[in-house]
Formats: C-alpha cells, sequence, structure tokens
C-alpha cells in the first residue's frame, strides 16, 4: 500500500513518492488487467494553501496485451502522465482552477496518511490500451481459415458477397 504522511507533507511542502508495485499484488485482483511487469510510480505531492493534495508525475507499465487483429501477445509500455487531486469534503464544491485534472478525491482528514493505492489502480486502468494492434498495418487472421496472414498466404477468397445480402435476396423471392 503506498501512503503520503500528510504532516511530513505539510512539513515539507512537497513528497517524491518513487515506488514499484508488483503485478501480483492484491490491488490489481479483480480486473480486466495483466501486468507484464510491476507498476512504476513516480508522484510528486504538493499541498496547496487550501488544503488540497496534488500528486503530478507518471505510472509506467507493461499491460498484457492481444493484437486485435492477428491475437499476436504485444508488448506495449504505457507511461502516463496524471495529475491527482484530493479535496478535503467541504472544500469539494469549491476546488477550482485544475480544469485539466479531472476527477477530484476526496481527501479524508480523520487520519494522517493518504492511500495512494485506489487512485493509482483507477489511473492505470483508464489507462491501458482498449484497442492495441501489434503494428498499424497488421493484416490479422483470415476470416475463413484462420491462418496469421502476416505469416502466411492463403488461397482464401475473402471478396464473396456478404451473407447478408442473401437473406435479402431470399426476401425478394418470396
Ligand atoms: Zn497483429
Ligand atoms: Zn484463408
Amino acid at each position: 500500500m503506498l501512503k503520503v504522511n500528510l504532516m511530513d507533507l505539510d512539513r515539507e511542502g512537497q513528497v517524491q513518492v518513487q515506488a514499484t508495485i508488483a503485478p501480483d499484488d492484491p490491488l490489481w485482483e479483480n480486473l480486466d488487467l495483466q501486468l507484464e511487469e510491476g507498476v512504476e510510480v513516480d508522484l510528486t505531492f504538493m499541498a496547496t494553501p487550501t488544503g488540497q493534495v496534488i500528486a503530478r508525475g507518471t505510472l509506467t507499465f507493461v499491460p498484457r496485451l492481444q493484437c486485435r487483429r492477428c491475437l499476436e501477445k504485444i508488448r506495449q509500455p504505457v507511461q502516463e502522465e496524471v495529475t491527482l487531486v484530493w479535496a478535503p469534503r467541504d472544500e469539494f464544491q469549491t476546488a477550482e482552477g485544475e480544469e485539466d485534472a479531472g476527477e477530484i478525491r476526496v481527501l479524508e482528514l480523520d487520519s494522517n496518511e493518504l492511500d495512494v493505492t485506489p487512485a493509482i489502480r483507477e489511473e492505470v486502468v483508464l489507462a491501458r490500451p482498449v484497442y492495441a494492434v501489434c503494428r498499424q498495418d497488421c493484416k490479422g487472421l483470415c476470416p475463413r481459415c484462420g491462418v496469421n496472414r502476416n505469416e502466411e498466404t492463403c488461397d482464401c477468397v475473402l471478396d464473396e458477397p456478404d451473407p447478408r445480402w442473401d437473406a435479402l435476396r431470399a426476401l425478394k423471392e418470396d
């Protein structure tokens, strides 16, 4: 669990957090996400005069992906620039000036520590690619015989009429 001590933050004005969260950390459980390596966290936390906590930095990770066209495994590291904002509940409505900050999270004031792992989990899930291809010109699998058309050529004829037209044609003939 990654925590930032708010007392330290108040005293120092700025706290840097650098850590690697293991790919088998319970944090990633129950997500549709598999990681090849640990998630590298590099964030600088700052306290604002209005009581907010702002973290800026990067999350770097390597999701286990499959090419959507040919189904080959791909290694596609992601480096996501993030800005995270926490605000005390009563300041929540008045948090301002961070239009590109995205979601503002609640800063619980009954603890001296801010647990940043839920935010990291959310950001990683948002940042992972949902449509991955091994390369832009990937030819994919042959829809008839299933060969990987990047590696083999087959003799399948693919410009046959769309079978949906058959249904229309059948209707006309009735
Ligand atoms: Zn591919
Ligand atoms: Zn084929």
